[in-house]
């Protein structure tokens, strides 16, 4: 069996790695050790005290970090990824990272005899418990028929989008458009609302008409009618994506006002909530603004 290492127990990588405990023999790194340590208690796995021990043995490296410079971050120095990988071995990453920095980890490591595909998630946390998210691949179709058994431990489409950046660039025009969603239901909601009309009505119409969303048919009624706004996926780290999206429009020269203006609002969002906020919490920002709560 596939020895596979993991590398970064944040909110999604976290469950996926529970996944991948099952199947695999697996070795945790985190930052903060204690939740590698806390994770392998609970699973079996082996807990690594840096990221060169983790690696150590393991053909197959996943990575799930904030951004891609996390994941170039981890690679330098005596403990880091490249002084322990193993010959051939092939870094997953699953950051929703951005294409140009996955590129060039990419021409590095390859350079050393190491494969790497990008491989960034979409379903969110509860997707990454119940193994149902889609992954979406960069990368050689060599390293991706590799790399497959282990992404179904967490995925349940896994889809080769093209070369490596491919996956991460998909991932982001997803983000952009799920960002830009939410702020378009936030405010269309937000009028409705002052105008008189139950959230719960609005929806209700909205889900059975040409406007309804995931955003609308899913996110809102159990994140923000109910008031909970649960904590699974940073507003930060929607923006971030939103800025990948915005730079693919302008790297590929299509005009992309619309997007550069979700990048914008969410910098504002993040720098009102602070960088601990989730993402639907953009909606408060919008709420506040209106002097209304979507609640019903
Ligand atoms: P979190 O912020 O919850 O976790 C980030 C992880 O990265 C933690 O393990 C953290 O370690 C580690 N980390 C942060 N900075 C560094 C660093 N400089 N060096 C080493 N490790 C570091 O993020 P998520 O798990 O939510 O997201 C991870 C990736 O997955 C992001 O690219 C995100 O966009 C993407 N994603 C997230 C989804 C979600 O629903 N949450 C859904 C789909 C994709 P520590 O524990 O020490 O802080």
């Amino acid at each position: 069996m596939t020895a596979v290492a993991f590398l970064g127990l944040g909110a999604i990588g976290r469950p996926m790695a529970v996944r991948l405990a099952a199947r695999f023999p697996l070795t945790v790194w985190n930052r903060t050790g204690a939740r590698a340590t806390e994770l392998a208690a609970e699973t079996g796995a082996r807990a690594a005290g840096t990221p060169r021990a983790a690696v150590q043995g393991a053909p197959i490296v996943v990575t799930c970090l904030p951004t891609s410079a996390e994941v170039e971050g981890l690679l330098d120095g005596p403990d880091g990824v490249l002084a322990g990988l193993e010959p051939g071995a092939l870094l997953v990453d699953c950051t929703s990272g951005d294409p140009a920095s996955s590129r060039r980890i990419a021409a590095r490591l390859e350079a050393l005899g190491f494969g790497f595909i990008d491989a960034p998630v979409s379903g969110g946390t509860n997707g990454a418990e119940a193994g149902t998210l889609t992954v979406m691949v960069g990368g050689d179709s060599q390293f991706f028929d590799r790399a497959a058994p282990v992404l179904s431990a967490f995925g349940s489409r896994i889809v080769r989008m093209g070369p490596v950046g491919a996956g991460h660039a998909m991932k982001a025009v997803n983000n952009a458009l799920l960002a830009v969603n939410i702020l378009a239901v936030g405010e269309g909601l937000a009028a409705l609302v002052k105008a008189g009309v139950p959230a719960r009505t609005a929806l209700n119409v909205l889900n059975a008409s040409s406007g309804r969303s995931f955003v609308s048919e899913t996110l809102v009624p159990e994140r923000v009618l109910t008031g909970a706004f649960p904590k699974t996926f940073k507003l930060s780290l929607l923006q971030k994506d939103a800025g990948i999206a915005a730079g693919l429009l302008d790297e590929t020269g299509v005009a992309g006002p619309v997007i550069d203006l979700a990048f914008q609002l969410y910098g504002e969002a993040r720098a009102t909530l602070g960088d601990g906020a989730d993402y639907l919490e953009a909606i408060k920002v919008i709420e506040g603004q209106a002097g209304v709560e979507i609640r019903g």
